[in-house]
């Protein structure tokens, strides 16, 4: 009884704040674009531009086939499907009132989370937030003290603070080479800290299995980088991408901080300059400071990073430098070869398919995208973004039940792939 009443009473509390503050996409319809050549290409990238309540989602790839999903506001549903008409753009509805779904999925995860434990989480049982997460590392160096060390290598915007995880097998030696991963740099990725934290239990709490990735290497894990995005994908919004910190125009808040790193930033091409776009680069190369926190975390390994692996979703791409040239950098071919690891040991396990190559080449063109910087300044050995599959509504939103199938199958590539790095750059 005490319970329920404090259950009660609680949910009174809470629950007009939720309302207020969750945007449950009432009316919000879902369609699906086809665009065919270049021009059709060009008119999408001029109305992400024009209509900043239009939010495109997915990739218009350099190949003819591709198709991209948009979410539209109700206000501005019937306008949409005029301009789609008159430009002749293919489109048909996917999903005609978006918050059904949205809030089914936001009520299994809590419900999911009632019978976890903090600080104990079951990675495959649910999604968590950042103080989650932060709970959660926080934790590890008290179960593992020889193997593991939490730091904190700055602040978010909103000033939470932004850990990075290093795992060694405790033997004791320093300065081994680095495997550096991060996530959730896109907000709305959620599979990415689900990866992270994946990874993380790998090689803790499985540890008899995966020792020789630790015989002469250290990992270092960065789950959460854009914290500030994802904590507003669990309480406001769940399709954000980027950063919350407001820009120059009052109607557009947050930078993409995959178009903000500083080796050949501002290019038009792959990145823009207006704050209304998703691949806002900023006013300045590293003027977030998640961005610079990321920064910092790869210079400070500077000299024996090996492999940086982020974690995107989605797609099923490796993604290698350049993103902001055709050309290709000098040792293409040996981060060719790690990729050719992690795709052929998915393939083999699961039938997933992936494809890899330049960002540039196999996506699109990208400028001041974290991997060109991890190569171009920070000389790590392979720099690659792994695009996770997609799952849910969107591509970006996995059911809870669909996690276990996305990271196990996940796994079985960074472990080949990682393996690849260790057999062929010994410490
Ligand atoms: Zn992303």
């Amino acid at each position: 009884m005490a319970a329920s009443l404090l259950g009660l009473l609680t949910l009174l509390l809470v629950q007009p704040l939720v309302l207020f503050a969750w945007q449950d996409y009432k009316d919000y319809r879902v369609y699906e674009l086809r665009p065919q050549g270049i021009a059709d290409r060009k008119l999408i990238r001029k109305l992400s531009k024009e209509k900043p309540l239009w939010d495109f989602l997915g990739t218009t790839r350099n190949s003819n086939d591709s198709s991209l999903r948009v979410i539209i506001p109700p206000e501005e549903v019937d306008s949409s499907v005029e301009t789609f008409r008159s430009y002749h753009l293919e489109h048909r509805v996917l999903i005609e009132d978006l918050a059904p779904l949205v809030q089914a999925q936001r009520a299994e995860n809590i419900k999911r989370k009632e019978f976890i434990q903090m600080p104990h989480i079951e990675v495959l049982g649910a999604f968590y937030t950042h103080s989650e997460i932060n709970e959660y590392l926080d934790s590890l160096p008290e179960r593992f003290p020889k193997r593991v060390q939490v730091k904190q290598f700055g602040w978010s915007y909103e000033r939470r603070p932004l850990k990075v995880l290093t795992i060694s097998n405790g033997d004791g030696k320093r300065d081994k080479p680095v495997i550096l991963i991060d996530g959730t740099v896109h907000a709305r990725e959620w599979i990415s800290p689900s990866m992270a934290l994946y990874i993380i239990q790998q090689l803790l709490d499985n540890y008899s299995e995966n020792q020789e990735l630790l015989q002469d290497y250290d990992w270092v894990i960065m789950p959460v980088v854009n914290a500030d995005g994802y904590e507003y994908t669990h309480t406001d919004s769940r399709y954000w991408r980027k950063t919350r910190r407001p820009t120059s125009n009052p109607e557009c808040v947050g930078t993409d901080i995959n178009r903000n790193f500083g080796y050949e930033w501002g290019h038009d091409e792959g990145s823009s300059s207006d704050p209304c776009e998703g691949i806002y680069r900023g006013e300045r190369p590293f003027d977030q400071p998640e961005s610079q926190v990321l920064r910092d975390v790869l210079l400070n390994y500077r000299g024996r990073l090996n492999f940086y692996l982020s974690l995107h979703s989605y797609g099923n791409y490796f993604l290698l430098p350049w993103g902001y040239t055709r050309e290709f950098p000098e040792r293409y071919q040996d981060m060719m070869s790690v990729a050719d690891a992690g795709g052929m040991a998915i393939v083999h396990s699961t039938n997933g398919i992936y494809s890899w190559g330049s960002t540039y080449h196999v996506l699109y063109p990208t400028s001041g995208d974290t991997t060109d910087f991890a190569l171009g300044v920070v000389n790590a050995t392979v720099a690659m973004t792994m695009e996770l599959p997609a799952a849910g509504f969107q591509g970006f939103d996995p059911w809870v039940s669909h996690i276990e199938r996305l990271v196990t199958e996940s796994w079985v590539g960074v472990r080949a792939m990682a393996a690849e790095v260790i057999r062929s750059y010994p410490a």
